[in-house]
């Protein structure tokens, strides 16, 4: 049962193949038998789950239908699920409970899904590698030695391994993309403001966004369609009808305009993942599409503005981690400061103090226009680019990211390194333009991705490029092996 894509358990569930309550227990077990492996859940929610289950097949019974009602999913342990932990792969909400859902989450339940757990992900959304999660790192199912990509490397490594077949995620600066690329899946971050971030725990504000992460275009079609739309709590959600995504499909690419930028194959590309790239671009050239190269030129000043704005960001969202709050208290404070300094020194990690403190100082009195401003300058140049692009071209192409996964504990030592391999997703987050990762073949037996990138809300036109190539292709079908 756990091969199944999403559009085939849906068939499944309408045809009384099996009711959702058997394929939830069937994924449960599964998950209990093979995820020590990988780590890819903070919590798991059988009760819930079983009862949603029992529900969805209840309402199937009454006559309903839906592509989702009765799809087990995970969430992404930083969108708030009511009653259940909501930790952010951190140690301050390690016994945090929302007290209320997310918009996302929501909006899943009411369309039927049903919520198997919460997956694991890099401490406060930051991060490459989901290695800085308070709960341990998260595995790559096809090497163990490897990482899966972050900071949404619990729901890829869970997706990828067939313990289910979907799941949210998030992308800040890649963390949907990239993590779909080293695990062999197709992941989509929409445009910002198409997914509501109401009751997603904030890590930079203008960056974020909710996604799908499955196998196959075709199901993140169905997971978006759950997940989009207008959301009054969220004062960035922007209110444009939702298209059916799963009609969008099965467009022609005859004539599709495509452009590669040529700044994408520089040095530091992996030779290897070029060939993959270019392989894909004939691929695509042989469904009708028009290949165009194309320049962005402020491509390489993206990486240093990301990494003032989301700092700059995260500092402040994270002031509200206080000890009094929510979360982590210390113990025994001798007074406020104290309280202050040791629930905070104490409940978040390594890598969240180090952003707090660059974001504080970028945006101290006197270095604000050097960086923060700087920065937002950059940021608007990069957009512009794109603009220019996209008067030329109806999708970019590329690489998602310049080298499969690394090993376990690679770049540790070494935060930087870590950063310079988000250069080719986090352009689409500072432009809030929506990006899709597929895969598109392998390197010494880890995945690599392509990743097409198009304009504002023509996530349809990433999902039906993406399809016609799956339906020509079959990385995505490969499986890791011991999964
Ligand atoms: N790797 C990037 C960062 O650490 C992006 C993370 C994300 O998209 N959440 O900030």
């Amino acid at each position: 049962m756990h091969h199944m894509t999403l559009a085939e358990i849906a068939r499944g569930l309408a045809d009384k193949k099996f009711s959702s309550e058997e394929l939830t227990k069937a994924l449960l077990a599964r998950i209990a038998q093979l995820d020590p492996q990988l780590n890819s859940f903070i919590s798991l929610t059988e009760e819930l789950a079983l009862s949603q289950a029992k529900a969805a097949d209840a309402r199937r019974a009454n006559g309903e239908s839906g592509a989702l009602l009765g799809a087990p999913i995970a969430h992404k342990d930083l969108f708030c699920t009511k009653g259940i932990r909501t930790s952010c792969g951190s140690k301050m909400l390690d016994n945090f409970k929302a007290p209320y859902d997310a918009t996302v989450v929501a909006k899943l339940a009411a369309a039927g899904a049903v919520t198997l757990g919460k997956t694991n992900m890099d401490e406060f959304a930051m991060g490459s590698a989901n290695e800085s999660s308070y709960y341990g790192a998260v595995k790559n199912p096809w090497n163990l030695e490897h990482v899966p990509g972050g900071s949404s490397g619990g729901s890829a490594a869970a997706v990828a391994a067939r313990l289910l077949p979907a799941a949210t995620a998030t992308d800040t600066g890649g963390s949907i993309r990239q993590p779909a690329a080293f695990t062999n899946l197709t992941g989509l971050k929409p445009t910002y403001g198409r997914v509501s971030r109401w009751g997603m725990i904030a890590y930079a504000s203008s960056l974020d966004q909710g996604g799908p992460l499955a196998r196959t275009a075709e199901d993140c079609a169905i997971l978006l369609q759950g997940m989009a739309g207008f959301d009054p709590n969220d004062s960035t959600s922007i209110d444009e009808p939702v298209p059916d995504y799963s009609a969008s499909l099965n467009g022609s690419l005859q004539g599709l305009r495509i452009g590669v930028p040529k700044e994408y194959f520089g040095a530091g590309l992996d030779p290897r993942i070029a060939e993959l790239v270019h392989n894909s671009v004939k691929a695509l050239e042989k469904l009708g599409a028009v290949i165009k190269e194309i320049s962005l030129p402020n491509m390489q000043h993206a990486i240093p503005a990301y990494y003032v704005i989301a700092p700059a960001e995260a500092s402040s969202n994270l002031s509200r981690f206080d000890g009094v709050r929510f979360g982590y208290r210390c113990e025994n404070p001798q007074n406020l400061v104290d309280l202050y300094k040791r629930s905070r020194g104490e409940g978040f990690g390594a890598e969240v103090q180090r952003r707090i403190m660059v974001g504080a100082y970028a945006l101290s009195a006197g270095y604000y226009d050097a960086y923060y401003l700087k920065a937002q300058k950059i940021r608007r140049l990069v957009k512009n680019d794109f603009m220019a692009a996209f008067n030329e071209v109806d999708i970019i192409l590329g690489p998602t990211t310049p080298n499969p996964a690394w090993k376990l504990g690679a770049k540790n030592s070494d935060p930087v390194a870590e950063y310079l391999e988000d250069v080719y997703t986090i352009t689409a987050n500072l432009a809030g333009l929506p990006g899709l990762s597929m895969p598109a073949g392998f390197v010494d037996g880890l995945p690599v991705g392509v990743q097409l990138l198009a304009p504002y809300f023509q996530e349809g036109r990433l999902l039906n490029v993406a399809h016609q190539y799956q339906l020509n292709s079959d990385w995505h079908t490969r499986t890791p092996t011991g999964f």
